[in-house]
């Protein structure tokens, strides 16, 4: 039996960024992370993602979003060193007034969240048009200068290449056992492994953990699309309206994304596939007929009721952690929270309470049950 500091289910953006801010903290640390299949091959595996820190419809600013940029910026510079790719391009994101009703909430937006000096602004139709002169739709929007588009897949294997350099250990496939006498077990077909302590990220599979089937998360299905152009389309922005487009490279843009409460299976599907090509002509008409489809992808994020992602410390489980709902903003939030987590866990500082777990009725409830017994 290997023996660890900790162990790490799960090898998405939440996993590796917990990792990266764990062994940063504490070199000393040994640290595993079991991956059920490869790096990337969850949600975070989405090709071309936006970070965008206008949220929703009324385009607040995103949760603790100054230093959530920092730390991801710095994370992305950290890891370029292991790749030859380029990791992020940061042409910001555009969200079009496109109806009278998104028109208001972005002006209001500037007025009802405090944005950092030079984050975002409000641009008149001429302007939008200067920024994408193709965009059918030209009745000014809000333009978040910070905005960024990452190649999520090439960012994650120069995670893994910068984490084992570092000294994590990786191991992939199958299913595992967890069970607990002092320290926890984890048995998989490769080895058996025990740490004290145990966070789970494994995104909305997160719910199949037998301790965590309680866990108030909910499976969104998104699927997008990959078009080749026949012209260069990457000075473009990213363009946010009810989905997004965004460049990846000189001629490809992705198109996403579906939401999809309700699915079969985790495919992508031809019903997708029309979904995507009609947002793209009914946004870039002019666009649409000189670029060609020739992916799709799709994945399932794990969303909370109030759309914040959850952290913290299993109600009756010691050592048993949870890090997870991280919905459509898995790059924005992951290292600043991944942060907080590995700062609790070195150093005991608390958590930020309004990520916590037991700000839903049936934690708290669950709690209360494990204290009586
Ligand atoms: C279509 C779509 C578009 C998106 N666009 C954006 C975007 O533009 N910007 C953005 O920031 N985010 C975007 N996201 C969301 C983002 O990808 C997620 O927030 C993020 O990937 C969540 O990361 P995670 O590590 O929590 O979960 P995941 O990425 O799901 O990672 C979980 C990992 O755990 C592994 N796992 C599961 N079960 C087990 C097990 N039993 N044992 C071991 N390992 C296991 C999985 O294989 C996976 O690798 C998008 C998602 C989708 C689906």
């Amino acid at each position: 039996m290997e023996k660890f500091d900790v162990i790490v289910i799960g090898g998405g953006l939440a996993g590796l960024a917990t990792a990266a801010q764990l062994i940063e903290k504490n070199k000393k640390l040994r640290i595993l992370v079991h991956e059920a299949r490869e790096v990337g091959q969850g949600a975070s595996g989405v090709p071309g993602a936006m970070v965008n820190p206008a949220t929703g419809q009324r385009a607040r600013i995103a949760w603790n979003a100054e230093s959530c940029m920092h730390m991801l910026e710095e994370r992305l510079k950290r890891v370029s060193a292991y790749t030859d790719e380029k990791l992020w391009t940061r042409n910001g994101v555009l969200r079009p007034a496109i109806d009278e009703a998104l028109s208001e909430n972005f002006r209001n937006a500037l007025k009802r969240s405090r944005w950092p000096k030079g984050w975002v602004e409000w641009l008149q139709p001429d302007a939008v048009s200067g920024l994408v002169p193709r965009l059918k739709d030209q009745s000014g929007g809000l333009f978040i200068r910070k905005g960024m588009v990452v190649q999520t897949p090439e960012y994650l294997n120069a995670c893994v290449r910068y984490l084992q350099e570092q000294g994590v250990q990786f191991q992939y496939g199958g299913p595992y056992q967890l069970e607990r006498e002092r320290n926890w077990t984890l048995t998989s077909f490769k080895k058996q492994a025990t740490a004290p302590t145990v966070i789970l990220t494994a995104g909305y599979k997160s719910r199949e953990n037998k301790y965590w089937n309680e866990l108030p998360l909910n499976s969104v299905k998104g699927q997008l699309a990959i078009y080749e152009c026949q012209e260069n389309v990457s000075d473009l922005p990213a363009i946010s309206a009810y989905g997004y487009i965004a460049p990846i490279s000189r001629n490809r843009l992705v198109v996403g994304s579906t939401y999809e409460h309700h699915f079969h299976d985790e495919n992508p599907d031809d019903q997708g596939a029309g979904l995507l090509d009609q947002k793209l002509n009914e946004l870039l008409p002019d666009l649409y007929t000189k670029c060609r489809r020739i992916g799709q992808w799709s994945g399932i994020r794990a969303t909370t009721p109030d759309r914040i992602p959850l952290v913290g410390e299993h109600y009756s489980e010691k050592g048993l952690y949870i890090f997870a709902g991280l919905g459509s903003k898995g790059l924005l939030y992951s290292e600043c929270i991944a942060a907080g987590l590995a700062e609790h866990l070195i150093r005991g500082e608390k958590l930020p309470k309004e990520l916590s777990l037991f700000r839903f009725s049936k934690l708290r409830d669950l709690r209360e049950q494990a204290a009586e017994e």
